[in-house]
């Protein structure tokens, strides 16, 4: 997904040099893989001194075509992953996935016109490249890009490479998959020559997926076409080795038991924490903010003092989740491998170029436990694939029909939230699907993910402990089989129920291993990073501020007017602190409301807030009628150079505050919508306007 708003801009110049740094070494070479494979050193991709020049990483390994992937949550390295995979099965392309991070591109010049490349890119936040993606873009887009050879960009020094690209964005932002556009349009501009179109996958309009599938079927006749490559009958060939060792003990020291790397495992956990290092963070304290018993909002504070870890307001935490040991249960079960969950297995890419997603030797039960993400979405091409190993002819068929047909696989799964797990379940009976390979599933599955959350407290007031605000999710559709539990938050709802010796800690049986691989997060602890991010309040608290948080949008705003209320209580000059909070009910999941009360004795006149109620009237109120309601005040501010912040929801509210803005300037101001639209775009340009959205 696209995920952020601004927070890119800093952390990539932090991430850039310090990855530029480690990259460029030797030792390092391989630091920025997430699971930290090479602090476990664990697989044979993980030699010191690789060679960060990628022609010859093709010809050593014999490959023609390599897949390169911009990722930053992990669906663009599945979706590269996959193309690699099926190039290689359906047209016999030797084919090897990249991250870009891992390449220089200087020589691009010289790619033999007889291999591919593929670029498949995510676009972050506001049109941004995902982390690992900025030094190639930054490269490829620069005006005086210069190659190997030192032919200059006029003379089309790349008009022997031949490529194709696939980008995934999210049309609820401005800068709609501006990566795939721009690294496309330099290419070409450079004298590249692309195969089939360039494809647009759509994460806002929920079409991701289907927009890969439709993509590619066209893209592979051109690849084949131009390349002379005859399609033929594809078999399933593993990527992953994975060796039962019956000889070893899980209980052997070096048998990885959901430890994310090595430094973990022998015991001492040690920094630099960050996304590839969490911290095994203790919960400092926990509670719900709502008043209902069918939803749940949970403030937890999360301490990370001695970690060195550090933050400033407006920042987000990662949360590195476990799955719900039913889920993981129902997985091993279904694949039969219920009675070998704690059989240790050696995973091993079985080329060179493949990446073991997480540290091994491990078990069945903690690589699905604690790094794939098996309560997702299913694939619809992960339907295809499996379907072979159908336990019987009938559900074989039955399988083909969800991969083959858009519109029966999206009733029968994707509106009914289903899990993969649950899917196979559903079609077998129960009956086990013992012949399904395990490399298939670690190949079909998305390494699970860390979420983040907006950090809800004031790194003035609490440097040490940070505060999160989190909704947990619950779905449950009228005739669904099954309720959709967020993998995350469902449990640290399970951790703040162990931290209150809640009698009944468990409500849905979802049954977490919340001590940790090892007993190693007891007590109540959970794995965190922090990321730096670019939403920020005026450095002059004197500065007025407007702030349009609906629902758990509010939590980087209870540490905004957390910490002005303190700047004001030290006796600092704190200017108009202008709050649009939402939800629906006063009673209900009016959250922090005890606390507004007190920043409002701290701040006075100064704190203002406004708060809509959905269904507390006979009409539905939101944050959008409040803000129009207060126009007046509203444009006073912002004429007073007011910062404008919105958090939350970015589909639709983030999208429609924007517009309104608009409208509200226009109307107080009366001058025409276009004219307050430019400005409305000048405040982002300019950062007065921020958004943190999700
Ligand atoms: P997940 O398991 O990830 O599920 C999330 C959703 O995915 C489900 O609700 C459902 O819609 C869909 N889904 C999952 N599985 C399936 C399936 N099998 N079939 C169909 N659909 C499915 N959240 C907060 O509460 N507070 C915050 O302050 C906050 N800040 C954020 C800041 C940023 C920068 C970002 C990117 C996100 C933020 N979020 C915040 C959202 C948060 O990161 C999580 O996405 C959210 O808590 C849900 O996580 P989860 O693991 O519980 O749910």
């Amino acid at each position: 997904a696209q995920l952020d708003t601004l927070d890119i801009v800093v952390l990539a110049a932090l991430l850039l040099g310090t990855v530029a740094y480690f990259t460029k070494g030797t030792y390092w070479a391989v630091y920025t893989d997430p699971y930290g494979s090479s602090l476990a050193n664990s697989n044979g991709s993980t030699k010191a001194g690789k060679s960060r020049n990628i022609i010859e990483k093709m010809e050593e390994s014999d490959k023609n075509c390599v897949v390169f992937y911009g990722s930053q949550t992990g669906t663009a390295e599945d979706y590269a992953s996959r193309l690699a995979k099926e190039g290689h099965s359906r047209f016999g392309l030797k084919t090897m996935v990249a991250d870009l991070e891992d390449y220089d591109y200087d020589n691009l010049d010289k790619f033999p016109d007889d291999k591919l490349a593929v670029f498949v890119l995510a676009t972050y936040g506001e049109g941004e490249p995902t982390d690992n993606a900025v030094e190639f873009y930054e490269f490829i887009g620069s005006e005086d890009v210069s190659f190997s050879e030192g032919a200059s960009a006029e003379e089309q020094p790349l008009s022997n490479l031949h490529y194709v690209a696939f980008g995934l964005g999210n049309n609820t932002y401005e800068h709609y998959n501006s990566m795939v556009r721009n690294v496309d349009k330099y290419l070409t501009r450079l004298g590249a020559k692309r195969l089939g179109a360039a494809g647009e996958g759509d994460d806002g309009a929920g079409t991701m997926e289907e927009d890969f599938l439709a993509w590619k079927e066209p893209m592979w006749t051109a690849v084949a076409e131009t390349m002379g490559l005859e399609e033929r009958e594809a078999v399933y060939e593993p990527v992953f080795k994975i060796t039962e060792r019956t000889d070893m003990d899980a209980d052997e020291d070096h048998v990885y038991l959901g430890e994310p790397n090595k430094n973990h495992l022998e015991g001492a956990q040690k920094g630099p924490y960050n996304v590839n290092n969490p911290f095994i963070a203790p919960i400092a304290d926990s509670k719900e903010l709502f008043t209902v018993k069918d939803r749940n909002c949970l403030h937890m504070e999360i301490n990370i003092a001695g970690s060195n870890l550090s933050y400033t307001t407006g920042d987000h935490i990662a949360i590195w989740p476990t799955n719900a040991g039913k889920e993981v249960d129902r997985f091993l079960s279904i694949l039969g491998l219920g009675s070998k969950r704690h059989t240790v297995i050696e995973v091993k890419g079985l080329d060179a170029t493949a990446k073991v997603p997480f540290p091994s030797p491990t078990t069945y039960d903690a690589a699905i436990r604690y790094h794939m993400e098996i309560c997702a979405p299913v694939s619809r091409q992960l339907v295809s694939n499996i379907a072979q190993f159908a336990p019987s002819e009938d559900v074989k068929n039955e399988m083909a029909k969800l991969g083959s047909d858009k519109d029966y696989f999206h009733e029968k799964v994707i509106d009914n939230n289903l899990n993969l797990a649950q899917l196979l379940e559903s079609l077998s009976k129960g009956e086990p699907w013992t012949k399904v390979p395990f490399s298939l599933m670690i190949e079909g599955l998305v390494k699970i993910q860390p979420r983040y959350y907006s950090i809800s407290s004031s790194s003035h007031v609490q440097k040490d402990k940070i505060a999160i605000t989190a909704v947990v999710e619950s779905l449950h559709k009228p005739n669904a089989p099954h309720v959709l539990k967020g993998v995350t938050t469902n449990y640290l709802l399970a951790l703040k129920q162990k931290q209150h010796g809640d009698p009944n800690p468990d409500p849905h049986g979802l049954n977490y291993a919340l001590t940790g691989p090892r007993n190693k997060y007891d007590g109540v602890h959970v794995p965190v990073h922090v990321r730096h991010s670019n939403f920020k309040l005026p450095s002059d608290p004197s500065k007025p501020i407007i702030m349009v948080g609906p629902g758990t949008g509010v939590a980087p705003f209870r540490a905004f007017v957390q910490e002005r209320a303190a700047q004001a209580k030290a006796g600092q000059t704190v200017g108009k602190t202008v709050l649009f909070f939402g939800c629906r009910r006063k009673d209900e999941d009016f959250i922090y409301q005890d606390e507004w009360e007190q920043y409002k004795e701290a701040l006075g006149e100064n704190f203002i807030l406004h708060v809509a109620f959905s269904r507390d009237g006979p009409k539905k109120v939101y944050v959008q009628h409040k803000m129009e309601e207060y126009a007046e005040e509203l444009d006073k501010l912002l004429q007073q150079k007011a910062y404008f912040y919105v958090c939350g929801d970015a589909a639709n509210m983030a999208r429609e505050v924007n517009v309104l803005l608009g409208k509200i300037i226009s109307k107080q101001r009366g001058i025409p919508e276009s004219k307050a639209e430019e400005i409305v775009k000048a405040m982002r340009a300019s950062n007065q306007y921020q958004e943190d959205v999700w």
